[in-house]
C-alpha cells in the first residue's frame, strides 16, 4: 500500500511572491521545509511537488530557470519522488492549472505505479489547492505560511482536514499513526 503526499510549492516549501519566483535567486526555501519532507519519507510516503508555474507561460521565466530553480528547491530539501508544473496561463483553460485536479491526478498517477493507494492528501497554502485536492479524492491541509490566515483557512467551505502552521507541523500530523486527533 502506497501513501502519497501531493505538496504545493510556492508558500509552502519556500516563500511565495506577489511578483512570481523567475529564478533561483528568487527562491527562499523555508529553513522547516527539509525536515517536514523527511518526517514524510521517514514514514515511507511518496512525495510529489505540484504547482502552478504560470511564470512561465506569463513570458516571465523560461523553462530553464524552472528547472534552475527545481535543482535548487532540491538540493535545499532533498529528493522528491516527482515534480508535476502547469506552465500555462489562467485564460489557456488547461486542465491541470490548480484549482483543476489535473496536475494531482499526474501524481496520484505515478504514486499509484508503486502500489494501491492507501492515503492521499494535498498540502497548500490557497484555496485553490484545497479545491484541486479535493477534486481529486484528496484529503487537504492548509499550512499559514502562504495565502492564506487561519482564520480563513479555516472558513473555507468545505474546510479542509487540516490546517497547520507551517508544513513541518503538517507532516507530522498527516504522518501520525492513526487514531491521532488532527
Ligand atoms: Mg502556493
Ligand atoms: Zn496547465
Amino acid at each position: 500500500m502506497v501513501c502519497v503526499a501531493l505538496i504545493d510549492r510556492d508558500g509552502v516549501l519556500n516563500r511565495d511572491r506577489p511578483d512570481y519566483i523567475k529564478n533561483e535567486d528568487e527562491l527562499e526555501v523555508f529553513s522547516f521545509a527539509r525536515a517536514a519532507l523527511e518526517t514524510f519519507k521517514d514514514a515511507g510516503w511518496l512525495v510529489y511537488v505540484v504547482s502552478n508555474q504560470s511564470v512561465v507561460g506569463r513570458g516571465l521565466a523560461s523553462v530553464a530557470a524552472v528547472e534552475a530553480t527545481t535543482a535548487k528547491l532540491v538540493r535545499a530539501v532533498g529528493p522528491v519522488d516527482g515534480v508535476f508544473y502547469c506552465y500555462h496561463r489562467p485564460e489557456d483553460e488547461c486542465g491541470c492549472r490548480k484549482p483543476e485536479p489535473g496536475l494531482l491526478l499526474q501524481g496520484l498517477a505515478a504514486a499509484a505505479a508503486a502500489g494501491a493507494l492507501e492515503e492521499r492528501w494535498m498540502v497548500g497554502d490557497s484555496a485553490r489547492d484545497v479545491e484541486a485536492g479535493r477534486r481529486a479524492g484528496c484529503r487537504t491541509a492548509v499550512v499559514l505560511t502562504g495565502h492564506l490566515t487561519a482564520e480563513e483557512a479555516r472558513r473555507l467551505e468545505p474546510p479542509p482536514d487540516v490546517v497547520a502552521d507551517d508544513v513541518l507541523e503538517a507532516a507530522k500530523l498527516i504522518t501520525a499513526p492513526r487514531g491521532a486527533s488532527y
